[in-house]
């Protein structure tokens, strides 16, 4: 019975697996990079017609309009070690930009009108196209009409064009019309129980991209509120002395209203020093919250410090960092 089970379940995949009719490209993940750990995906393709927001798993992991798949990296310190973005599928260079600089859209003066900032278009043939934006000023090594194989280098994840955080803004495009490579062309999205929904994307990409409602991007202890700026949010400032504040930040994706958050901070003897819960009225899309104490007047005891994040929803825990801090 059970081999019977077996066979039947294989012949269904093969079904879900075969080309559909509109010879849609099998797409690759188009970073180098481990979704959960050294990269993460912010937002999705938003399927909501009218001014509201729906990702395809009928989550809130979308803005107004937004037409791609933005998979960003952690710190600006990744940034500059560099994260390399590749061919999602076999095609040609359509058309590049480079020599946009690597400026948070918060810092300048005036918007310049290429919101794509560094980018590449690829041409897969039957109408269907990829584009790759915010690149690296000056990490394309491609050029138009250049033949490019699944997995190809095409440049850098970067912080060109409107952005305010390192990422790459993937956009796949059937006759012009942007498609979610979740759900695919002509489909709908069917908020499906299942978080593991493969749409365009290759078996071997499938178990990466897991539908996650919320993340932790970075956090940890500090002897001060990090910068607003998620630009200078890196490296976090550590507590170096017994006589400052301690305090636990994070940066997060996917805190919704009613989340419950709590902090807690334990002491070299494993005694809590700080803690504190609070629930969410207004989360959204990106959530920057801390939470600390002042020196006790005989100062902190030295040794290890531990900070500890939860983001709760319901009774699962939807996000959460550990982070280590010492005083001397
Ligand atoms: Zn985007």
């Amino acid at each position: 019975m059970m081999h019977a089970f077996l066979l039947s379940f294989s012949l269904a995949m093969a079904a879900l697996q075969a080309p559909p009719a509109d010879a849609a490209p099998a797409l690759g993940f188009p970073v180098e990079c481990v979704v959960g750990q050294s990269c993460l995906i912010q937002k999705l393709v938003d399927h909501d017609p009218g001014p509201g927001r729906r990702d395809y798993h009928c989550g809130l992991l979308t803005t107004n309009g937004h037409d791609g798949i933005d998979i960003r990296l952690r710190t600006m310190a990744d940034m500059r070690t560099g994260f390399t973005v590749v061919a999602a599928a076999p095609g040609t260079v359509l058309r590049i930009r480079d020599g946009e600089a690597d400026v948070s859209v918060a810092e300048r003066t005036a918007p310049n009108g290429k919101d794509a900032g560094n980018a590449v278009v690829i041409d897969h043939g039957n109408d269907w196209q990829t584009q790759y934006s915010h690149l690296r000023q000056g990490s394309i090594g491609v050029r138009p009409g250049q033949p490019l194989a699944t997995g190809d280098r095409i440049g850098l994840i970067g912080l060109s064009g409107n952005t305010e955080f390192p990422h790459l803004h993937f956009t796949v495009r059937y006759r012009g019309e942007a498609v979610d490579p979740f759900v695919g062309a002509g489909a709908l999205p069917r908020c499906s129980a299942d978080s593991r929904a493969s749409g365009l994307w290759t078996p071997s990409a499938v178990p990466m991209l897991g539908y996650q409602p919320a993340a932790v991007i970075t956090g940890g202890l500090s002897a001060a509120v990090p910068a607003k700026a998620v630009t200078e949010r890196d490296p976090p400032p550590a507590p170096v002395s017994a006589q400052e504040p301690l305090i636990l930040w994070v940066d997060a994706i996917g805190a919704r209203e009613g989340d419950r958050q709590t902090f807690t901070i334990i002491g070299p003897k494993g005694q809590i020093v700080h803690e504190q819960q609070s629930v969410i009225a207004d989360g959204g899309l990106s959530w920057f919250a801390y939470s600390g104490k002042r020196a006790p007047a005989t100062g902190w005891p030295s040794g290890r410090y531990v900070g500890r994040y939860a983001l709760r929803r319901g009774d699962a825990v939807v996000a959460r960092i550990e982070s280590n801090g010492l005083i001397k």
